[in-house]
């Protein structure tokens, strides 16, 4: 059933088996798995229903402070609301939302160059949970995991020396969250409540476990929920944030004995400067499998990786380089320069002429490219879709000229982190503070990639790199540019000093606490997080049947 909380008596008390903080892909998992079976089962999410109808008070509960490294803000990651951040997933064109792909084996391993690497289990662990994660999502069986296959046995245009093309598969923006509710329809024991804000998760009756969860629907209006047991998965900014506003016997925080909540945080992030110049530009009418296409009725993609055996011989952590032709360099200055007008337009209306007349011959001389774009229907967000189907425009691509668009991984860091600021939210408590601090490792993945690409590409006679300016090149700076997976802030290890969680996502010192999510990643791997992190949902769903039958 789904209750919208400030509907609610106020002191009202609910009693359930398991209370499930966060409605997102992982809190979601967690209850559909539970869906049906003997526990009580409590869902909480502080947005709406619809998300676009969360008031605008309570997204104040999401936004925060960052210093540190360029990052986009704290509010720009996540999302409130059934569905939590997927309701950001992009359904471009017709068939393509969110994007997923397995962790590769070589994710799982300790790293001895890497320090803090490593999960507590391998990755055959997760595969069966991996194959009820990609059913969830509708996406079929990757067709060549490239762990389990030769880099010789793929061969692809590009996938050249030490480079595969990896399989990236999407899923449609709701086909999760549909599967999720049909899950919990006409069954008694899931209830999901929106609008309910839980602010702190209270163990001071038996310190070590807790009891209940306090929350809240609106200021200064309640309830309680009691439970046998909680799941965090209030996403990688939101579990970290709630432990540490959860203070009342510990001031350090829930779980904070160590000092380890809201350390390690990392993303992906995501660099797109860097171009090669095609020895045969006609070569780009070959390269249709690194475009985003509906293929047997699922989204599929293609990007370039390096053979794991060479990134662990040049010490370098993981990435995954899309490919596209490169977008013409009036195109982005008119979208810029229109982006501006109609901000001033927005935010100063009487400055919006000057702004009109300062930009108006950028936005008049790439019109017709812009025209280009729209009639041909390529998509520009992120990264252009739709190139492949048609003649490229030369107006809107660079003729013979590819933009290779890297994702990084990131080294584990303590000193990238969260904690409580000094601002506040509607309900009068401390929004997160993030630091985000790229390492010089970071660096070193992102310099070190693009050059083992380079010489692949001029080994092979493909090409040669264009390389961006310093200007554009990410430095101590880094980079704005995020793939939006905000991780590592709840991690797993097997030491209680090391990690916030056990290898499965039990809370070292909180005897009735389990935390899902991109959070509880030791190392954000080779792909964006969800596919992953679903599975360790559903993985979570069967040991909570078992454990609280
Ligand atoms: C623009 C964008 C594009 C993305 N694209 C991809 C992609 O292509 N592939 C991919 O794998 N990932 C992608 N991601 C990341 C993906 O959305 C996240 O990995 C995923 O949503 C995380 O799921 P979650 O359930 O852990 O957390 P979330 O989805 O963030 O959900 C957390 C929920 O918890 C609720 N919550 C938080 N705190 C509290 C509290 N104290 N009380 C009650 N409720 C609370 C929030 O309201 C929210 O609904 C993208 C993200 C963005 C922003």
């Amino acid at each position: 059933m789904l209750i919208d909380s400030t509907a609610l008596p106020p002191d009202h008390v609910v009693r359930t088996d398991v209370c499930i903080v966060g409605a997102g892909p992982g809190g979601l998992s967690v209850a559909a798995r539970l869906a049906g079976s003997a526990l009580g089962v409590v869902v909480l999410d502080a947005g709406a229903e619809d998300p676009e109808q969360t008031p605008a008070d309570v997204h104040t509960q999401i936004e925060g402070t960052n210093t540190g490294d360029a990052y986009p803000t704290v509010d720009f990651v996540r999302s409130q609301g059934l569905g939590g951040t997927a309701v950001q997933w992009l359904e471009a064109g017709q068939s393509f939302g969110v994007r997923l792909k397995r962790l590769e084996e070589q994710d799982f391993r300790r790293r001895e160059w890497l320090p803090h690497s490593g999960w507590p289990f391998e990755r055959a662990e997760l595969d069966p949970f991996y194959d009820r994660a990609e059913d969830a999502f509708a996406i079929g069986r990757f067709a060549d995991d490239v762990t389990a296959s030769s880099p010789e046995s793929v061969r692809h245009p590009l996938a050249v020396g030490p480079l595969t093309a990896a399989e990236f598969r999407f899923a449609r923006r709701w086909t999760l969250l549909d599967g999720q509710r049909a899950a919990f329809t006409g069954r008694s024991n899931v209830d999901v409540y929106t609008r309910a804000t839980v602010t702190e998760l209270d163990d001071s009756d038996t310190p070590g476990a807790v009891n209940r969860a306090h929350v809240r629907s609106a200021p200064g209006r309640g309830f309680t929920v009691e439970a046998r047991w909680f799941v965090l998965a209030a996403g990688g900014i939101g579990n970290p944030h709630l432990l540490l506003l959860s203070n009342r016997t510990r001031p350090e925080g829930l779980g904070n004995e160590h000092d380890t909540v809201g350390r390690f945080f990392a993303d992906h992030p995501a660099f797109n400067h860097v171009g090669v110049r095609l020895h045969d530009p006609q070569l780009v009418a070959r390269l249709g499998e690194y475009d985003a296409a509906d293929r047997g009725g699922v989204g599929i993609l293609r990007a370039l990786s390096v053979d794991a055996d060479v990134l662990e011989r040049e010490q370098l952590m993981h990435s995954w380089t899309n490919v596209h032709p490169r977008v013409s360099r009036r195109y982005l200055d008119t979208v810029d320069a229109a982006r501006e007008v109609l901000s001033t337009l927005r935010e100063r209306p009487l400055d919006a002429p000057a702004a009109a007349l300062r930009r108006g011959g950028t936005i008049a001389r790439g019109a017709r490219a812009v025209f280009e774009a729209v009639r041909t229907g390529t998509r520009q967000h992120v990264i252009p879709s739709g190139w492949a189907q048609r003649p490229l425009s030369p107006r809107l691509f660079e003729p013979g000229v590819l933009t290779l668009a890297s994702t990084y991984e990131q080294a584990p860091n303590p000193d990238s982190r969260i904690t409580l600021g000094t601002t506040v939210d509607n309900l009068g408590q401390r929004q997160a503070h993030l630091d985000y601090r790229w390492s010089e490792l970071d660096l070193r993945t992102a310099r070190g990639t693009t050059e083992l690409i380079g010489k692949a590409l001029a080994d092979a006679g493909i090409g040669e790199l264009v390389m961006p300016t310093d200007h554009e090149y990410p430095d101590h700076a880094g980079t704005e540019n995020s793939g939006h997976h905000p991780l590592g802030t709840t991690r797993m290890s097997t030491d209680p000093k090391q990690g916030v969680v056990d290898g499965d996502g039990r809370m070292h010192t909180v005897a009735n606490v389990s935390i899902v999510g991109s959070s509880t990643f030791p190392t954000g791997g080779s792909a964006n997080p969800t596919l992953t992190l679903v599975a360790l949902a559903i993985r979570l769903g069967d040991h909570l049947r078992t454990r609280l039958a």
